[in-house]
């Protein structure tokens, strides 16, 4: 039994050419939205429909999924009119109704629980795509609810806190600006990343192993990246952070450690260090399941070859209850070490400033009821600008600080939450919900309303800066069937609640005219140049903190972060075990033995999207666990097996890849697959973590058993 896991790149794919073409097709500019690549595109359009995508990349030509968007935009069971459910929720039955009758309904609704409970009692919840979340955004304040919110309450933004308390705004990007290789890198430490994911970045870290970069990898799956390094550190799922201070502990005790940098630009380094020893190799051994020796032999070339250049994943350090201090002891690596903001290691590229004006209303959030999870999560939400998602469950539940009654989603993704199952019966006790989608999905059948929505494809798209760019990109195509642009939805809905004006009345152009203001660049001249306007870019030398220091409070790279010790928590990035593991809890541990991690990237899909498109779902046609050959054959389970995967929580079914590329003790399982295989129905929505709000969807206990069908 053969199962694509990770697509081989540079293999059957190839960049088909745009020269030869028909006299009739027309060919457009796109931007494929389908992922957070955004990768420029070419589209063929004959008499009005799209009959050829080509990719303008080279560097993403394997990606799959952008030679499926075809099907995923002419597919037949694409939503083309708006729905009204007829029935009781999950039953599925639907009848046709008119854009007006639908988005009647719906202000309606909001307006009815607006007037009884309070704007605040209405969560505005938007997943993919991501560019016309600002409309959303200010759909939300503009309503006057607090409740925004993005699958980032789970999603990258805990990498993003976690450099933000540490190094300031400046900085807190860090994760994203990691993946890529600069001629001067002479080491790579690759932390939670497969890289696969993201096409460009698997280019650049391939063609430097090729030319003699070193390469450190942390993960508990010998991934394509991983084999190919040399040393990985094949650690337990969580315990990212205890790693982290055991490869500090050998660094500062073999005087490696950057003392200028550190006593200038830094503030907390003397608790660290007596933190660091309390976790020498071989301590932190029996943590992570990582030989002494190993954590020894990477801490020592991590800090000796140098530039070296720390790659973060954008959330497999952060997926945990410890998650954003983990995270943090990872990230301060590079500053201990004198690989911080220096060519070849951990820098901002040279980069364009960009200021627009903001549309998302949100200083109006200053007078409106706490948003939900503020209490409990008051950095994250503050910094963030958003809910915590992850909270929204207490909420409807125990009605406190005050009721939700009434959801507005635009793509709602049920199996993104924790505990599933526990979500879904608390949606279904809700007045009102609204979704707007491509297909139906578990989503859709919690809804009393559906809005079919427009692709990338079929509605204007503002880029305020696209590589050093501002464009306007046309729609290619009409929307198919009754489909439309999420800000012709969100302005007709601003018209019916009483505040058409704030969505400029319909008017995009207006819209996009204001927002594009300070760079004094119209609509009209983005229309004239399609290929976009350069914006002007600001060359930042290296070190670019010794001309105003770091944007925290204290100027400097907060080892010990004031913000994190004013709300109660560890100043210092203090490792804490999972509650739920083999050494907190050994009783626990009898039962579920196994720790599951999950959520390592495939290319065949972008998180729930895509597994109803054919030549997609050929590439990883069924869920599978990976399972250590050793665990497998302990339980009488073969390659194939049906298993269960249980937790406190529940079960799910998957089938089993037997492998010895896990780390034995541990198995992975895919993200986002819906009913019997939704690994998140498994996951402890209680003890997240303290600081982001996150779920420990990437550490917890679980027993796998053959199942006897
Ligand atoms: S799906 Fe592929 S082509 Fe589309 S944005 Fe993502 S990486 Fe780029």
């Amino acid at each position: 039994m053969i199962y694509l896991i990770e697509v081989q790149p540079f293999s059957e794919f190839e960049v088909r050419g745009t020269a030869k073409m028909a006299k009739s097709v027309e060919v457009k500019d796109g931007i494929c939205y389908m992922c957070s690549n955004s990768c420029p595109t070419k589209i063929n359009v004959r008499d009005g429909k799209a009959v050829k995508i080509d990719i303008a990349d080279p560097k993403v030509a394997y990606c799959p999924r952008w030679k499926a968007q075809l099907d995923f935009i002419y597919h037949p069971d694409r939503l083309q009119y708006p729905l009204k459910r007829t029935g009781a929720q999950g039953k599925g039955s639907w009848q046709r109704t008119t854009w007006e009758e639908a988005l009647d309904i719906t202000a309606h609704n909001l307006q009815l629980v607006k007037n009884k409970y309070g704007a605040e009692s209405v969560v505005f919840w938007i997943a993919y795509t991501k560019e016309p979340r600002p409309f959303f955004h200010r759909l939300s304040h503009a309503f006057g609810s607090p409740n925004y919110c993005t699958e980032s309450s789970n999603c990258f933004s805990g990498t993003w806190i976690a450099a933000n308390l540490t190094y300031g705004p400046e900085y807190s990007g860090m994760a994203g600006s990691s993946a890529s290789v600069e001629p001067e890198t002479k080491c790579k430490l690759v932390w939670g990343s497969s890289v696969i994911s993201s096409p460009q970045a698997w280019q650049e870290n391939i063609e430097a192993i090729k030319r003699g970069v070193k390469y450190i990898v942390v993960d508990p799956q010998r991934t394509t990246i991983a084999s190919r390094a040399n040393i990985h550190l094949q650690l337990r799922p969580g315990t990212d952070g205890a790693l982290a201070l055991g490869m500090m502990n050998v660094i500062i005790n073999q005087d490696l450690h950057d003392k200028e940098f550190i006593k200038k630009w830094t503030i907390g380094f003397e608790g660290l260090a007596s933190l660091a020893q309390e976790y020498p190799p071989e301590r932190v051994a029996e943590i992570t399941w990582v030989p002494a020796a190993k954590i020894r032999e990477a801490a020592i070339l991590y800090a000796t070859t140098k530039p070296a250049k720390l790659h973060l994943s954008a959330n497999s350090t952060t997926h945990h209850s410890n998650g954003v201090q983990n995270h943090r002891a990872i990230i301060l690596l590079p500053a201990l070490t004198g690989n911080f903001d220096i060519n070849g290691g951990n820098r901002f590229a040279n980069h364009t400033t960009v200021e627009v004006n903001d549309i998302t209303l949100h200083e109006r959030i200053s007078k409106m009821p706490p948003g939900v999870g503020s209490q409990r999560f008051p950095i994250w939400t503050e910094r963030y600008r958003e809910m915590q998602s992850n909270a929204i469950v207490d909420q409807i539940e125990s009605c406190e600080p005050y009721p939700i009654k009434a959801l507005f989603s635009a793509g709602l993704d049920i199996q993104f939450f924790a505990n599933s199952r526990r979500m879904t019966a608390s949606l279904e006790k809700l007045d009102f919900v609204a979704v707007t989608e491509y297909f139906h999905t578990p989503g859709t059948q919690l809804a009393d309303i559906v809005l079919p929505i427009a692709s990338w494809l079929e509605r204007p798209i503002l880029l305020t800066n696209y590589r050093g760019c501002a464009r306007l990109i046309s729609p290619a195509i009409s929307p198919v069937g009754e489909s439309r642009t999420e800000w012709d939805i969100y302005s007709e809905l601003a018209k019916r609640l009483g505040f058409g004006e704030l969505f400029w009345n319909g008017d995009f152009t207006r819209c996009a005219d204001y927002v594009l203001e300070p760079l004094k660049i119209t609509c009209q001249d983005l229309k004239q140049h399609p290929e976009g306007i350069k914006l002007p870019a600001v060359k930042r030398p290296e070190k670019y903190y010794r001309k105003l220091g770091f944007c925290t409070p204290s100027g400097k790279v907060e080892i010990a972060c004031a913000a994190l010790a004013e709300h109660g928590l560890d100043a210092l990035p203090v490792y804490r075990e999972p509650p739920e593991s083999p050494l907190s809890r050994p009783d626990l541990a009898k039962s579920f033995p196994l720790v599951i991690t999950s959520g390592a990237r495939v290319m065949a899909y972008t998180h729930s999207q895509h597994r109803n498109i054919p030549r997609l779902r050929k590439l990883m046609p069924e869920p599978l666990v990976d399972i250590h050959h050793a665990d497998a054959k302990a339980r009488g389970i073969n390659a194939g097996d049906t298993v269960t995967i249980s937790t406190p929580r529940g079960s799910i079914r998957m089938k089993a890849h037997v492998t010895d590329t896990i780390l034995q003790g541990v198995v992975s399982l895919p993200h986002h697959w819906p009913g019997e295989a939704n690994v998140n129905s498994l996951v402890d929505d209680k003890n997240l973590d303290p600081i982001s709000g996150f779920i420990p969807c990437k550490s917890q206990l679980c027993q796998v058993s053959k199942c006897n069908l």
